[in-house]
């Protein structure tokens, strides 16, 4: 009798459930791993200006070195460290060596704008979240305007009056905020016009979409709505030329996708600095003869 009972316990884990179950704590043991050997690195995608074609900042994107060497993905292992709460220690992470990073190429004279990092859901409501970020830009000696901190619709959305409070806090210290994947969850417009946002990224889907009429209204509605509200616009995952027309046309801020760039090693950014600092030069330089 016993012996059914427990045949029918098990009937509720079906195969893949069961693969799906150990594939999960693999991954947590990976993570876990990865953290205490600092296998996560930073990787950094240029935002431009869309007029001038100048760079004007870029965002820190996290990629997690396995042991083999390979590199895996966010998207595969975030939903899982959202889970377990490692998101936050991945975050600190993120946040220290992204603080670092753009602190040397500020003081090699080649970067004056600022860095956007992600913050995600676990780790915006923690309660000390500002004096986290308080000690990471002392320790690592970057002004804080020279931050910028992205966050989802989803993230302000689960408790708009809290969520404010703490948007504040830091904008009070002169750090940027930007609305991330907007469009892609729901906030409703009395909400947006009560976070104090600077900036509004516009998801890469409303971008793929332009491609129909429907699709650019669309986007030109969302360029109206964030100019009314004093909002600066990026745009996400600009691929084409074509996307980058129709963005200028349509009065975009600022652009960051593969047409300018993928997202790059610490070392492979600082080549694109240096390639900017070039280009600038040669700009503005006075021909020898004259
Ligand atoms: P996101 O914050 O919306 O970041 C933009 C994503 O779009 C990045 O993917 C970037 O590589 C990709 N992308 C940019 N331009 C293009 C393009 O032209 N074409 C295509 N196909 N993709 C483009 P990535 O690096 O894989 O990151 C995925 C997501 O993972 C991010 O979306 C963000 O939500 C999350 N993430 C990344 N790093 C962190 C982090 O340090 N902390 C947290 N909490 N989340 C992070
Ligand atoms: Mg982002
Ligand atoms: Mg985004
Ligand atoms: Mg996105």
């Amino acid at each position: 009798h016993a012996k059914s009972q427990g045949a029918n316990r098990y009937l509720f884990f079906n195969d893949s459930m069961n693969k799906q179950a150990v594939k999960r704590l693999q991954l947590e043991n990976l993570i876990r791993h990865g953290l205490k050997e600092d296998h996560f690195v930073v990787y950094y995608q240029p935002k431009m200006d869309i007029l001038s074609g100048q760079l004007v900042g870029m965002e820190a994107l996290v990629r997690f070195i396995t042991p083999k060497g390979g590199i895996i993905s966010p998207a595969n292992f975030i939903p899982v460290a959202e889970e377990t709460g490692q998101i936050i220690e991945i975050g600190e992470v993120v946040l220290r060596k992204a603080c670092l990073a753009v602190k040397s190429w500020i003081d090699q004279g080649l970067f004056q704008g600022r860095v956007a990092v992600n913050l995600s859901s676990r780790q915006f409501s923690l309660p000390f979240l500002c004096e986290l970020i308080d000690d990471t830009l002392q320790q690592t000696e970057l002004p804080s305007y020279h931050l910028e901190l992205e966050i989802t619709e989803g993230t302000v959305m689960q408790s708009p009056p809290q969520a404010i409070e703490v948007m504040k806090k830091l904008r009070a210290r002169g750090i940027h905020l930007a609305m991330d994947d907007f469009g892609t969850g729901y906030s409703s417009l009395a909400y947006l016009k009560q976070f104090p946002l600077n900036t509004l990224k516009i998801d890469k889907a409303f971008i793929d979409d332009m491609n129909t009429a429907s699709g650019r209204n669309m986007v030109d509605t969302i360029m109206t709505i964030a100019h009314n509200l004093s909002l600066s616009v990026v745009a996400e995952g600009v691929e084409l030329e074509t996307q980058l027309e129709i963005l200028r046309k349509l009065r975009c801020d600022v652009i960051q996708g593969y047409y300018y760039s993928k997202p790059l090693s610490e070392d492979g950014f600082k080549q694109f600095l240096l390639e900017q600092k070039h280009k600038r030069t040669k700009l503005t330089a006075v021909p020898a003869s004259s």
